[in-house]
């Protein structure tokens, strides 16, 4: 463990101390209810966790967020919540809502909008430094909740079944340089690149490698995404899942049909967070397919994208 891993969880059992609203989250976070939901092979973790209702439910629209007090700005902060230097321009916060058993967000210093294009060197480093950890990118469009405010978070190593299932499913490399690869992700119902690169300046490359083939749908700032990273025997572990929309059909339905789904990348990494019971009890194999169908690229539209890499 690195000494920076150390010190996010002596900040966790801190905050959970001193912090009501953190102890409270982990607390709930402790009773909520999970299932299994086996779909062509691969388990998704499904999680009834209603204190997400904040995240699921939450307004994302351009007039809303400018309108609100930003929740990742220093200023708008707790007095009880601490904030941990671990790398520069950024700091180190407890999620007070979490979804695994460790839950950190990493929110720039400054409010400036969430983009991948210029941060990604940002991401891969403190992944490094945080072994043991998973970060996790949403893209503005693609499940982050403060698209105001550049962050990304880092959870419990190997909890999101995507951490394990895109070293044991990948197909073989297609792309890549004399330190890194890239294959395709494909038979997973949302389909994604692997990287694996024993350099930065590799992981770097390629991943932007992927970023240019991205379509960029019109009127966004950036091409939509969920990204995982990992650093694991000394090398970067990157899963790039493309996304076609946010929210499926279902978050717009009415009655039965209804379902408050809003996928980042949690669910994406096979953790599928609901925040009403009835919702919970209605998820099934078929159900999760039409959700990730909806959201997420098939392999047909990658394949295509890998195409333009090689
Ligand atoms: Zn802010």
């Amino acid at each position: 463990m690195t000494n920076e891993s150390q010190r996010a969880r002596l900040l966790l059992a801190r905050q959970r101390i001193s912090w009501p609203a953190a102890k409270a989250g982990y607390e709930a976070l402790g009773r909520i209810r999970s299932k299994s939901v086996l779909i062509d092979g691969f388990y998704v973790k499904v999680q009834y966790n209603p204190a997400r209702i904040i995240s699921s439910g939450a307004v994302t629209d351009a007039q809303y967020v400018r309108s609100r007090p930003c929740f990742l700005c220093s200023a708008n902060m707790s007095p009880e919540q601490e904030a941990l230097p671990i790398y520069p321009g950024y700091t180190m916060l407890c999620n007070p809502y979490p979804i695994f058993p460790e839950h950190f967000t990493l929110p720039s210093l400054r409010h400036t909008e969430q983009r991948i294009d210029g941060t990604f060197a940002d991401f891969i480093r403190m992944a490094r430094m945080l072994s043991g950890f998973t970060l996790f990118y949403n893209g503005p469009r693609s499940g982050a909740s403060a698209p105001d405010h550049l962050h990304f978070q880092a959870v419990t190593g190997l909890y999101m079944p995507v951490d394990n299932d895109a070293l044991l499913y990948r197909e073989k490399p297609f792309a890549g340089d004399s330190r890194g690869t890239i294959s395709l992700l494909a038979g997973y119902r949302r389909a994604g690149f692997v990287i694996e690169a024993e350099t930065e300046e590799s992981c770097r490359t390629l991943f932007g490698h992927i970023y240019n083939v991205l379509p960029l749908p019109e009127g966004d700032a950036e091409p939509r995404m969920n990204i995982f990273c990992r650093y694991d025997a000394n090398r970067w572990i990157t899963t790039v899942m493309p996304r076609i929309q946010h929210r499926p059909r279902q978050y717009y339905a009415e009655g039965s049909d209804h379902i408050l789904a809003a996928p980042g990348a949690a669910d994406m990494g096979g953790v599928f967070i609901t925040s009403l019971e009835e919702d919970y009890e209605k998820i099934t194999p078929d159900i999760l397919c039409d959700i990730y169908g909806q959201v997420a690229f098939d392999d047909a539209r990658l394949r295509i994208l890998a195409q333009k890499i090689k």
